[in-house]
């Protein structure tokens, strides 16, 4: 009989979602009517259409391929030359960040990505995660068979936990110790965080003096403000935040924090090409959560060590990883990527975010208006709200769904710092967001 990976066995089962799934059929039976009004903010999955300039692209791709003069089979495993060769331009060379064509490799998504690249890291390194934290980074990790056992706080043994909480603004400072590998995602989910310039520069300092390797999920980056979304009051969001309230007492005036300082990537910060990866998506994007595409960004000059000492380049291992174990994302499916970069394409990506980021807004101010103190939600499509004082993160997703039928996410399915939080995704309809922020403001009172 064959082994199987004793790793998986170490695996929480998975918790959140079906414990999220099953709390909702539960009460859906025992209230039909109210199951008709629910409101679901809790999955982090779009729900607008495809921009057009990508639909029209992918039309085109597969009617070139149905035909003997145009028809294309295998491309190359690590992307086609016409989007590696815009993404460099567009996202990176245009900014003035020095990344080349190939050093950008496609793939069909970056969850997938995230769990990929432990492919070519060796299994002795130390690694340290933000607590909490978008749940693949651990999980593939403890597949990978590079953590102990779990706890009964759901953290694993062997693991550096990096507390993200009020006191740190959600982003953690590089830790005493040493980690050979640092997962960073920022803007965060589920925090809605976002890393200054100066916080950034920390890191990769860190990791040029500990000669540790960053890897930088910016799947958000394009959230990033400022924003410009011509919200039901003709008001226009210059990008400054408003962080809710404390104590229960609103804020008076709105909290101003400067966006300009916020870096799109971690190559933005001297020093990155030596010491990080990137992790990028269109899914957040253009929208491309069921189409499948992202990409990871690894500059040549990123060094690892063998056992022996040697120092030796990450590139040609991701390179032949990618050779050997993929033919590439599917031809049309670029195409559409592609098309995201054209003039219609940014725009239409813009409106898409702006839409989204509008609802961030009303989603915020109502929550803020209910006398929830509200984190994130300015540069990042998820907004961090505190729970009541005493009240536990799924106490509070029971009371969200029985008295306003809204789900949310309960803040501890993020990991143990998550406690006492709940998030609340932004990727929705206006109206259903609209209809979210009135069932808020409805229930300020003192119950709630
Ligand atoms: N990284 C983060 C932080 C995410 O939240 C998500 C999706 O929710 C992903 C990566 C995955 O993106 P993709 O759809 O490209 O796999």
């Amino acid at each position: 009989m064959a082994y199987l990976n004793e790793n998986y066995l170490k695996l929480q089962a998975g918790y959140l979602f079906p414990e999220i799934a099953r709390r909702v059929r539960e009460f859906s039976e025992e209230n039909p009517a109210a199951a008709k009004r629910l409101i679901r903010c809790g999955i982090g999955d779009v729900t607008e259409p495809l921009p057009r300039a990508a639909v029209e692209a992918m039309k085109a791709a597969a009617e070139e391929l149905g035909h003997r003069e145009t028809f294309r089979g295998y491309g190359p495993e690590q992307g086609y030359e016409f989007l590696r060769s815009k993404i460099a331009q567009f996202d990176y060379r245009d900014r003035g960040i020095e990344i080349a064509d190939d050093e950008i490799f496609l793939s069909d998504g970056s969850k997938c990505d995230c769990g990929h690249i432990l492919d070519i890291l060796g299994e002795q390194n130390r690694i340290a995660i933000t607590d909490p934290v978008y749940p693949v980074y651990v999980d593939t990790n403890v597949m990978a068979g590079h953590t102990g056992p779990v706890r009964a706080d759901g953290s694993y043994e062997g693991v550096l936990y990096l507390p993200c909480t009020i006191e740190n603004n959600f982003v953690p400072e590089p830790p005493r110790e040493h980690a050979d590998v640092i997962y960073l995602c920022f803007p965060n989910n589920p925090t809605g965080a976002v890393a200054s310039r100066a916080q950034l520069t920390s890191w990769v300092k860190y990791a040029r003096e500990h000669d540790s390797l960053l890897l930088f999920d910016a799947a958000y980056e394009a959230y990033i403000g400022p924003h410009l979304n011509p919200l039901p009051g003709g008001e226009e969001d210059t990008g400054r935040g408003f962080l809710g309230n404390q104590g229960g007492r609103p804020y008076a005036k709105r909290q101003v924090r400067v966006n300009a300082d916020i870096p799109h990537s971690i190559f933005e910060i001297d020093g990155a090409r030596e010491c990080a990866i990137e992790f990028r998506s269109f899914s957040k994007t253009g929208g491309f959560t069921g189409v499948r595409c992202g990409f990871t960004v690894l500059p040549k000059s990123v060094l690892a060590r063998t056992e022996s000492g040697k120092r030796l380049s990450l590139h040609p291992l991701w390179h032949r990883r990618w050779s050997t174990k993929s033919n590439g994302v599917s031809y049309p499916v670029q195409r559409g990527a592609e098309a995201l970069y054209s003039p219609e394409g940014r725009e239409q990506v813009r409106a898409l975010i702006d839409h989204y980021m509008g609802n961030a807004r009303i989603l915020s101010e109502a929550a803020c208006a209910a006398g929830f103190a509200v984190h994130g939600g300015t540069n990042a499509p998820y907004i961090w709200v505190e729970t009541r004082p005493g009240r536990t993160s799924w106490q509070t997703f029971d009371w969200m769904l029985r008295e306003l039928n809204v789900v949310i996410t309960p803040g501890s399915g993020f990991g143990s710092r998550g406690e006492g939080f709940f998030r609340v995704s932004a990727f929705n309809s206006r109206a259903n967001a609209e209809e979210v922020a009135r069932r808020l403001r409805d229930a300020s009172g003192p119950d709630s």
